[in-house]
């Protein structure tokens, strides 16, 4: 079964990201609903972990339906005692891990590319700037500076810049690392005083990419490195990219000198995917699966998870994992129903509080009447119904009791409260156009 995990595994991201990243792993045993894995490194087994903890999880549940966890743990003594570790298996195990072209950095994840990334009107401008970037030509920016909260696709956007001018130009020398990466890297090359070749390794690079700087915050030795880095790629003519989870203005703790250094380049940003968004990048990804697991997705289940998860687009992909891998452990289809039981607690999270107060005000404003009127004693039926309806939802989508919806709505008792719950439960089964209005205003509220 392991045999056939690594198989897919191989498959999914090519043979130069297994042999260097996956092939170390060990597998221990199967406990219970747990698969034990073991890495010889600690810095592999947290790549590992950061990239393809989640794959492996999903990997391991379709091949072993009892399967819900997968643990990696460090033993350093695995790599002697596996008899095929990595090819030319070197004494060293950094060596074997050290990405091959890159000088420096982590491998890029091929899965990660422009193709597979989606459009919107949130991330074009990233987009196109990556694009241009990475196709090489002549390019009136450099830095190009990506910013954006978590998840919203600029690792994503990095590996595919990466990808695409290695592909175009297979001599390039592309480097990928975290800021993180680049502290330790720098830290322990000072330490072993041989900054020299910490720099030679970096700056003979011809694309140098750094993920998440606001991480060297605070760091001022680091920062000094960086910045003399950056002004080395830049004047010899070499494209660097640099990612944050926010804009240069404001990002704190960050030496002035780098930050306008990098409000110098292009500064895109990658805001929250809308709806659209949302519902794209789901459609892209269930006809992936389709191809290589042949899991199926309803369309009402991708609508759904686009209406509801609209945190980032790493929470919208990590729902659809989970509910497509629990489907396949528990041998059921994808339905709506499924899905809402699967993503309970994470749907409870996401859960947008709905205030009594706020569907006072969109139901006065959807039908064009006064919120005093709504909240009055008048009973003409242009206020009436209205009301009915307002009290209807604040029942329905709001935890609050008869009797405190009904002391919000100028102090009625709670069995004029029932009484609207129950009068529009009937005319929504016969008035279609009463059924609209409701079903309208839910979706306004409740998204
Ligand atoms: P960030 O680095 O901004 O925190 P990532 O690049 O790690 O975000 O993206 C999180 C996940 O969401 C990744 O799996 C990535 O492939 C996916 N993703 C983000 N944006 C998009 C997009 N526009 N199209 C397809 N996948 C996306
Ligand atoms: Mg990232």
């Amino acid at each position: 079964m392991w045999e056939a995990i690594r198989a897919t595994l191989r498959a999914e991201c090519g043979a130069r990201t297994f042999d260097n990243w996956l092939r170390p792993i060990e597998f221990i045993a199967v406990q219970g609903d747990t698969v034990r894995l073991a890495l010889p490194t600690h810095f592999l087994a947290d790549w590992i972990s950061s990239h393809y903890l989640e794959r492996l999880r999903v990997l391991w549940a379709t091949h072993c339906p009892q399967v819900g966890h997968v643990v990696l743990s460090v033993q350093p003594a695995m790599r002697m005692a596996a008899p095929q570790a990595a090819p030319a298996a070197a004494p060293a195990a950094a060596s074997a891990v050290t990405p091959p072209e890159s000088c420096i950095g982590l491998p890029l994840e091929p899965r990660y590319s422009f193709d597979s990334f989606v459009v919107g009107k949130s991330n074009e401008l990233a987009y196109n700037a990556a694009r241009t970037l990475a196709e090489g030509g002549p390019v009136s920016f450099n830095p190009l500076f990506l910013h954006g909260t978590t998840g919203l696709g600029k690792t994503h956007l990095m590996h595919a810049i990466g990808g695409e001018l290695r592909a175009r130009n297979p001599n390039a020398k592309v480097a990928y690392l975290s800021a993180e990466k680049f502290m330790v890297e720098f830290l322990a090359a000072l330490r072993a005083k041989d900054t020299i070749s910490f720099k030679q390794r970096l700056r003979s690079v011809d694309l140098l990419m750094i993920d998440d700087v606001q991480f060297i915050a605070g760091k001022e030795s680091t920062q000094e490195e960086f910045f003399h880095t950056m002004n080395e790629i830049i004047s010899a003519g070499k494209r660097l990219v640099i990612t944050a989870d926010r804009s240069p203005q404001n990002l704190e703790g960050i030496q002035d000198r780098i930050l306008s250094r990098m409000a110098w380049g292009l500064v895109a940003d990658i805001n929250a995917a809308d709806y659209e968004l949302r519902l794209n990048i789901l459609h892209t990804k269930v006809a992936a699966m389709a191809e290589s697991i042949g899991a199926t997705v309803p369309a009402d289940v991708i609508e759904f998870l686009a209406r509801k998860i609209t945190s980032n687009v790493r929470e919208l992909e990590g729902a659809l994992n989970r509910v497509v891998a629990y489907a396949r452990l528990v041998g059921k289809p994808v339905t709506l129903d499924f899905t809402r039981e699967t993503l309970a607690d994470l749907l409870r999270a996401h859960e947008k509080k709905v205030t009594i107060d706020e569907i006072q005000r969109k139901v006065a404003e959807y039908y064009a009447i006064k919120l005093s009127d709504l909240l009055s004693a008048r009973r003409a039926r242009e206020v009436a119904r209205p009301r009915q309806v307002a009290m209807y939802l604040a029942k329905k989508l709001t935890p609050r009791s008869l009797p405190e919806i009904g002391r919000r709505f100028g102090g009625r008792d709670h069995t004029t409260v029932m009484h609207a719950v129950k009068r529009i439960d009937e005319l929504r089964a016969g008035d279609r156009e009463l059924d609209g209005d409701v079903a309208a205003l839910t979706r306004l509220l409740d998204s």
